[in-house]
Parts: C-alpha cells; structure tokens; sequence
C-alpha cells in the first residue's frame, strides 16, 4: 500500500523520476542552516543570515516562511544566495517563521529536486525541513520505508526523517519529531518548521554547529555565529548535542530526547569550514587558525624570506607562522572573489582550471624569493599543484608548503565533502612523495597532537578524516567498502 501522509509540495520538479535517483549515500552534505521564529520580516533576516552562510554552500539557496494562515511560501533556487533573492521574492515570503538552508553537494547531480528547505505537506499542514550533516544510516532507513510504500521526491538523506516522522506511531508532534530523530544516526544539525512551529536539533555527539540567538522578541537558529553578526542578534548559545529546542513564536523550550553519546565536534569546521570571524565549539575560529600556524611554525621551521597565505581559508594560519617565525606575511596571493571553491566544479579538469581562475601571485612579491606557503588543508592536492606552478613561473626561487592540519587520509561521513580515499593526497603516500607530486622543495604538515593542543579547552573532536576513528556507525556503507576500509586501518595500526 502506498503511503500518502507525505505529499510533495508544488515546488518539487515534476521531471522527478524514480529512475534518475542514486542512493542518499551519494550525496555529502555540507551546508548551512538558519531560521527566525517571531519576527515580521522573518524570511528577510533568514535570506541576510543565508548571506552570511555562503561559504557553507553554493549549490542552491532556499528560504521558506509560514504565514499566520497556515500557509507556506517557497523560494528555491540553484546558485548562490544573493542571485536568488530580490526584494520582490522576499516581499511575498510573508509570516512569522522562516526557515533557510544553503547547499553544498558535489556528489552527484546538481539538481533543483535536491535543494532545500525539504517542504512537504503533512496532513493539511506544510513540513520543512533544512538539515547539514550526513545521515549514515539514511540509505538503509530509505530502502526499508520504501519497501513499506514511502515514495521518495529527493536524493537529499534528510528526507528519511520525514518519511519517518510522518510514519511514527505517535500521535503528537513532538513525539514524532523524537521518534524520526532517535532512529536516525550520524550527523544532523537541522530546523524543522510544522506549521509554525519551529524545532531546531542537534545529534548526540554534536558533529556539526547549530547555534541559538536573540533578535528582540524573536529567535534566531544559524549554523554559525556569523550569521547571527549579520542579522544583529545577540549569541545566545550552542544547541546542545543531542538537544531538540521547540520555538513558537520566539519563546523557546529544551527537549532531551536523544540518548547522550560521547562529543565528537568536528575539528574540521576550526580548520577550513566555519567563517574565522565565527565562535564555533566556544573558539574563535581565527584563534585557533593562528594557533595551528603558530604550531606549525614551531613544528615546520624553515629559512625563508616570506610567508604566503592561500587566501582565505588560511589567511590566519599564516598569520600565526609569521608571527612565530619572525618571518614577514606578505599578500603575494590575490584572490578572484568572484570564483566559488575550487570543489564545486564536477570533474578534476574543471578543478585545476579553477585554481587558475581562483589565484594570481603578486610578481614583485614572489619573484626571486623563497616563500613559505601556507594552506589550512591539502585534499586532492589541486589547490597546491597549481599554485606552486604558478608561483614558479612568477619566479619564486623556492616554495615550501605548510600545511596548518594533519594528512587527511580518510573520507568523511559526517557532513563534509571529501572524497575517495584513492583520491586524497594524503591517505598512502608519504610526505616526500607528496611534495615531489606537488612540486614543492619542502612540505611540512601539522602534527595530530600539535593541532588538538592547540584547540585543547574547545573539545573532544571527531577528528575521522584524519585518524579514520570514526565516532558514529557508518551503517550505509556496504559490505566490501568496509572491508577495504578496515583492511587500510589495519595496515595503518
Ligand atoms: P585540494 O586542492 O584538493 O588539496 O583541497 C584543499 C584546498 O581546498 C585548500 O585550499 C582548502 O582551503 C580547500 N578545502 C579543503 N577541504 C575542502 C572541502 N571539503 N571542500 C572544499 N574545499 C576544501
């Protein structure tokens, strides 16, 4: 028997096809997320917080509202926040309550089906949800309801928990928010909007950022503090992990339903994702940043005449060797600002174009110099290939690369997106071998200890990309990838 409690919204595609979906486990979500509850132009803050999350995702953009009528109002659309809204859009995103996400997959297609907020309607009354984090159990879950007769809209993992909301057996609300999220695991700081209420969720071991703030009456849900500086609320504080908090009209409840689980804060948030102008895990994303380049300076010294930073993600890191080594920082990098991240083209031909595009070095700065380049993280090594030729054919005499985090050997299943383990750089080479690949004269990379004292009040961390101890199961993977993935393990024990 089919089951009809969750009907797609008017704003799904109707080229939706059962055919064209892959399983959730192949998309990757890293996003960001924000809503407003009790204030009039809720969907206009939403869409300036969304302004402030960009760097979160550049895929699509959407903001939903709901008006005091019961009614929903949608905008969804792929590209960047700002092309999506005008003030005409926003003028008829009328209510109280608004909900927004920005997304940032590069698995799979880029396609309007998949962008969120999720809006469905569930017996009457419109459902919303926008969610960043992988669900590792997502696939599984959706072979299971499907079976059972839930039709599927999306690719997204975060439809599962409506599937399982709108299936529980229980009869009140925040039951059934309780019920979809305890049968979930992995990675998930989401807002739901039921009508307009407001739940905003955290799992138990607090993989990704979600914070509360205050905004007069209203309230205020964002992935990150920077959003919160953007709209002129006041940090209230993080929800917790494993928290669900209920808003109606800006007055706020805390729920426990989720059994507590040991923290597992994503360290990789302080070391590329997050905004160096955010407070993520109670730290100053700058502060650590510059901590790990002290660090590195003091476990990486080398005789040169400058430090370079690739802008921006490592601009503080660089700042903090500077500062420890003595040596001068100098802007020999310029960054096109118009140009997303080097991940969100597909195919690697596109990628090593892109860094092209990206970056251009300061001829005087660079030419006959030996530089200390600094980069927060090296994945694919893309970024750092093609910059240390550039930097060659600008004339630099030497280039030695510092890398502010440890060799990222594994994928992550928590939310960020990262690729194969074949893929990455980092996960069976060595570090001479790497910097021969990437035409470097030396590379030096921060140690694991070295990164995590740095940061060490602000923990524990998950820190599975680097180390492969992965904190929460990771029940979609299927049996020979996790084979593969034990057998490398071991060989690394
Ligand atoms: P790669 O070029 O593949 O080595 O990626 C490393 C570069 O991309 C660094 O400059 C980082 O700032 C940035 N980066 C690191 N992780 C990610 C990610 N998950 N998505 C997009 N960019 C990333």
């Amino acid at each position: 028997m089919k089951h009809l409690d969750v009907i797609p919204s008017p704003d799904v595609p109707a080229e939706t096809s059962l055919e064209n979906f892959r399983p959730a486990t192949g998309l990757r979500e890293a996003c960001g997320v924000a809503a407003v509850s009790g204030a009039k132009e809720a969907a206009n803050l939403v869409f300036l917080a969304l302004y402030a999350l960009q760097h979160r995702g550049q895929e699509s953009a959407g903001v939903v509202s709901m008006d005091s009528g019961g009614r929903c109002h949608v905008k969804k659309a792929m590209g960047l926040v700002a092309d999506a809204f005008d003030p005409e859009v926003l003028e008829g995103l009328k209510g109280r309550v608004a909900v927004g996400h920005t997304r940032y997959s590069t698995s799979g297609e880029s396609h309007q089906r998949n962008a969120q907020p999720l809006v469905v309607d569930f017996r009457g009354s419109p459902l919303v949800v926008a969610h960043n984090g992988t669900l590792t159990n997502a696939a599984t879950l959706r072979r299971s309801l499907a079976r059972d007769g839930s039709i599927f809209q999306t690719e997204v993992d975060s439809e599962t928990l409506v599937h399982l909301f709108a299936r529980s057996r229980h009869l009140d609300e925040e039951g059934r928010v309780d019920d979809a999220l305890t049968q979930v695991q992995g990675a998930f700081a989401l807002v739901m909007a039921i009508g307009d209420t407001l739940y905003a969720a955290r799992d138990a071991r607090g993989f990704r950022p979600l914070v509360l703030g205050r905004l007069g009456e209203a309230a205020v849900v964002v992935s990150e503090t920077c959003a919160l500086d953007m709209i002129g609320a006041e940090f209230v504080r993080e929800i917790e992990p494993g928290e669900v908090v209920r808003i109606r009209d800006g007055k706020v409840q805390s729920l426990r339903p989720l059994r507590p689980a040991p923290r597992s804060a994503c360290l990789f948030e302080l070391v590329y994702f997050s905004r160096p102008d955010s407070v993520v895990w109670g730290a100053s994303v700058n502060t650590a940043r510059r901590a790990f380049g002290k660090q590195l300076a003091k476990e990486h010294p080398v005789d040169a005449d400058c430090v370079v930073a690739v802008p921006d993600s490592a601009n503080s890191a660089a700042l903090g060797y500077s500062e420890e080594s003595g040596l001068p920082f100098e802007l020999a990098l310029i960054r096109n600002h118009y140009v997303g991240r080097t991940f969100i083209q597909p195919s690697q031909a596109d990628r090593d174009f892109r860094v092209r595009v990206k970056y251009n070095p300061v001829g005087s700065l660079v030419e006959g110099r030996r530089l200390v380049v600094v980069d927060d993280s090296l994945v694919r090594g893309t970024t750092s290939r093609g910059l240390i030729s550039l930097l060659r054919i600008a004339g630099a005499e030497e280039v030695h690369l510092r890398i502010a985090s440890p060799p990222v050997k594994f994928p992550c299943y928590y939310g960020i997106d990262m690729p194969t383990r074949e893929e990455l750089i980092g996960s069976s080479r060595s570090v001479e071998e790497i910097a021969d690949r990437l035409g470097a004269d030396s590379l030096g990379y921060l140690t694991m200890e070295g990164m995590q004292d740095a940061v060490s009040d602000h923990g524990p961390f998950c820190t599975a990309c680097w180390s492969g101890n992965y904190p929460a199961p990771l029940t979609d993977m299927d049996a020979e990838e996790a084979d593969a993935m034990q057998l490398q393990l071991d060989e690394l024990s």
